[in-house]
């Protein structure tokens, strides 16, 4: 969840109440972490400890009635942002997403920002900044994504295939095979960390992307790896909050997850997607 802290609306308190509202057992904060240059998206350093604070409020005043989690998606740019295992002791995170939304480019001295809500962000980033080269962008993503896997600690991997927005009919097919190749090499390094990945519902509600981030073939392979998957609407306003949830848990049951895996008190845990489908709580 993304509230007014980071590039979100709302204050955290009424996102608890959207929370109870849809009958969530446990909801979790995740501002953009700060980075140390200008941007319209992430919490800014100053607001830090409030958010900690506010957060930590929360969970409190809701013990009996919500589990309420503190934490933070993180942004990996290798050389400027800071280590997510020291960040999280640091201010006693519960998780950390880790994310790659600015890709570095050692032969110019500027970041892709793939994550715009418009194609042409992207479109001038791929042009200026690796001369509309896709391969070469693409695989500048899938190398820092796997940059971060191998040398930093967190629990969930932010939309997996982001890299894939905005392309439909334009740069590249995601059958592939260099893209295939990419996206295996990858899965590889996380089944051998043993991060959870999301199936990220915010590409299809925002009309942003076809399919899910990552996308149905590649939740069969990571099931395939049995990586354990967790369910996110990456939402930014209280209301997108529940975004498609029924659909994907049906999606992930028909790629053959059994379980969803979550958050408790005691840790990660896992909860069988059938009786989650079977509550029709959502
Ligand atoms: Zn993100």
């Amino acid at each position: 969840m993304h509230t007014r802290f980071s590039d979100g609306k709302g204050e955290p308190a009424d996102w608890v109440s959207t929370a109870l509202e849809l009958g969530f057992f446990s909801i979790g904060f995740s501002e953009h972490s700060p980075l140390p240059f200008d941007n319209t998206f992430a919490l800014k350093k100053e607001n830090f400890a409030e958010y900690i604070r506010t957060i930590n409020e929360l969970k409190k005043e809701y013990a009996d009635k919500i589990a309420v989690y503190c934490g933070l998606e993180m942004d990996f740019i290798p050389g400027i942002s800071e280590n997510f295992a020291e960040v999280k002791e640091k201010n006693s995170l519960d998780y950390i997403i880790g994310s790659v939304h600015l890709i570095s480019n050692e032969e110019k001295d500027a970041l892709w920002f793939i994550d715009g809500p418009t194609a042409d962000i992207y479109e001038s980033g791929l042009k200026y900044i690796f001369g509309n080269d896709i391969r070469k962008a693409v695989s500048a993503y899938f190398r820092q994504l796997n940059q971060m896997i191998s040398t930093e600690s967190f629990e969930i991997i932010g939309h997996f295939d982001k890299i894939k927005m905005h392309n439909r009919n334009r740069y590249f097919r995601e059958d592939e095979s260099w893209y295939r190749d990419l996206i295996m090499e990858t899965l590889v390094l996380i089944a051998e960390r043993g991060f959870i990945i999301e199936a990220n519902t915010r590409g299809i509600y925002k009309k942003r992307s076809h399919s899910l981030f990552p996308g149905i073939e590649v939740l069969e392979a990571a099931r395939e790896m049995n990586i354990p998957v967790t369910i996110s609407s990456d939402a930014h306003l209280p209301g997108e909050m529940a975004a498609l949830f029924p659909e994907t848990l049906d999606q992930l049951q028909e790629v053959g997850f059994k379980e969803l895996h979550y958050l408790s008190e005691s840790g990660w845990s896992a909860i069988s997607i059938e009786r989650l489908i079977n509550s029709g709580s959502l």
